[in-house]
């Protein structure tokens, strides 16, 4: 048999294991996560009020249950964890598929001031993730800025602009449901630094904002006509030309007077998030006009925009992994088909898949191909990869080294804690816990 560390239980970690039992019925894998949870940013990143998406989890969850496949949660792998050199000892193959752990940062003076949050620590908290920040987002704010227009900032947007009716029976963490049903934040603005046409995010997502029951949204035709596609969009890709259709159809809605508003933004390049006593007082940008490439170039003139929430959404970004090579540039390891390349070499028995092999892009099906690659690499070399003597089951030797795995019995007491929860509140679901005490508690039962 050839055993194989998944780390990583996300769609790409999940995937890929679900490639490797599939195709050789003589391969075992265990499929570690830092978390006592499995799924990754299904879980934690995926926003709660998209319970299709959330969905998914079931049939990952079926992966995870497959007799070959064995989830190992709550063991952190390098970091102080398991080093990465004893995991390699363990197993004849390690593949990473820890996706992008950290934000983009903009670089502008005022970036790190009381209130201005990257978007993904919001999300973190309003999913419940265990290291996720205190309250304090939405406390004193009326109005928000979100920088960037891609699906993250839709996502933000859209949970800021719901109201606690909507979000109540979803699996938000009660904290994070009382905070944003206190919330009194009105006016939301979306901000693009380059055109309509040029946004990252998608048709479907975008729509949703113009479906919320208490928000509308508001598009100044006179800010977008300035892409160069507005008046004519035909000649676009489908998805860019359906997005400057939606915008365009909200551009000429008149205004409805709803409780809270939601304002894309364009051209507007983020020069300074300024300072109001102390904490977020808006953001200062320069407006920008398109270079015909593609890209923008600023006008020399300034627009502030008062905020007194300001979430930077300008994407995902890797991080370094203990003993492994790593592009800084690209926040990715370098990879041959998903084999990890160490000084222009193949490191024989350690590979790649998801983010953290093909950079923060693309929706979580992109991931099943991109683990398919990495496990038809894998597989090609498992004759090389079964010479090597690893122990019969790690999971003695993973112990010795301080980790203290939950395993599935402890995530389904951890699913079952929730359900619990969800009940005793009446919120008519699943809610989450939101922190490693009762997470590790609850895991503890199911032990
Ligand atoms: P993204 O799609 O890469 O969008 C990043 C946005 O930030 C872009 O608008 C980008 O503008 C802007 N930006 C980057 N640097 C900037 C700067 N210095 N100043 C101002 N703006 C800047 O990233 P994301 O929204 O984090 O999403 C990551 C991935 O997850 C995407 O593939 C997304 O589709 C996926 N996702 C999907 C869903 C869903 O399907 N529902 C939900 C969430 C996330 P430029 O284009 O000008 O660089």
């Amino acid at each position: 048999m050839l055993r194989v560390a998944v780390v990583g239980s996300g769609p790409s970690g999940v995937y890929t294991a679900q490639g490797l039992v599939q195709q050789d019925a003589a391969v075992l894998v265990d499929v570690l996560d830092r978390l006592p949870c499995p799924y990754g940013l299904v879980r934690y990143g995926v926003a709660p009020d998209h319970e299709k998406i959330k969905s998914l989890q079931g049939s990952l969850r079926t992966v995870l249950e497959h007799e070959r496949v064995r989830f190992l949660g709550g063991v952190q792998v390098g970091g102080g964890g398991v080093p990465a050199a004893r995991l390699r000892e363990l197993y004849h193959a390690v593949v990473y598929c820890v996706g992008a752990a950290t934000d983009r940062h903009l670089g502008i003076p005022g970036e790190d001031l009381p209130g201005s949050f990257s978007a993904t620590a919001f999300v973190s908290w309003y999913s419940a993730h265990p290291d996720a920040a205190a309250d304090g987002f939405v406390p004193g704010a009326r109005s928000a800025v979100v920088i960037g227009v891609g699906n993250v900032a839709v996502d933000v947007t859209r949970i800021l602009a719901r109201g606690a009716a909507e979000l109540s029976p979803t699996d938000m963490p009660q904290a994070a449901l009382t905070a944003l049903a206190a919330s009194r934040v009105t006016d939301i603005h979306m901000v693009g630094r380059r055109g309509p046409s040029q946004a990252r995010f998608t048709t479907k997502e975008l729509r949703e904002l113009g479906g919320l029951p208490d928000a509308e949204v508001i598009v100044d035709p006179r800010e977008t006509a300035l892409d160069p596609a507005w008046a004519d969009p035909s000649g676009l890709p489908a998805a860019q030309r359906r997005n400057v259709e939606v915008l365009r159809d909200w551009a000429e809605h008149p205004v409805r007077g709803a409780a809270r508003r939601i304002r894309p933004r364009f051209f507007l390049r983020p020069v300074e998030v300024l300072a109001d006593g102390g904490r977020v007082g808006g953001v200062r940008f320069e407006r920008t006009r398109p270079d015909g490439r593609g890209g923008v170039t600023g006008t020399g003139r300034f627009e502030e925009i008062g905020a007194q929430l300001v979430l930077r959404s300008v994407g995902y970004r890797g991080v370094p992994l203990e003993g492994l090579p790593f592009d800084a540039a690209t926040g990715t390891v370098p990879h041959l088909a998903g084999r990890v390349v160490r000084g222009g070499v193949v490191a024989p028995g350690e590979y790649v898949a998801g983010w953290i092999k093909r950079g923060p892009t693309g929706v979580i099906g992109t991931n099943r191909p991109c683990a398919k690659e990495t496990v038809a690499s894998l597989l090609e070399d498992a004759d090389v990869l079964a010479r090597k003597e690893v122990p019969a089951d790690p999971l003695a030797a993973l112990r010795a080294t301080g980790a203290e795995p939950v395993e599935w019995a402890g995530w389904r007491a951890i699913e079952r804690a929730e359900a619990e929860l969800g009940a005793r509140l009446g919120r008519g679901g699943v809610v989450k816990l939101p922190d490693w005490e009762s997470l590790l508690a609850a895991a503890r039962t199911g032990a």
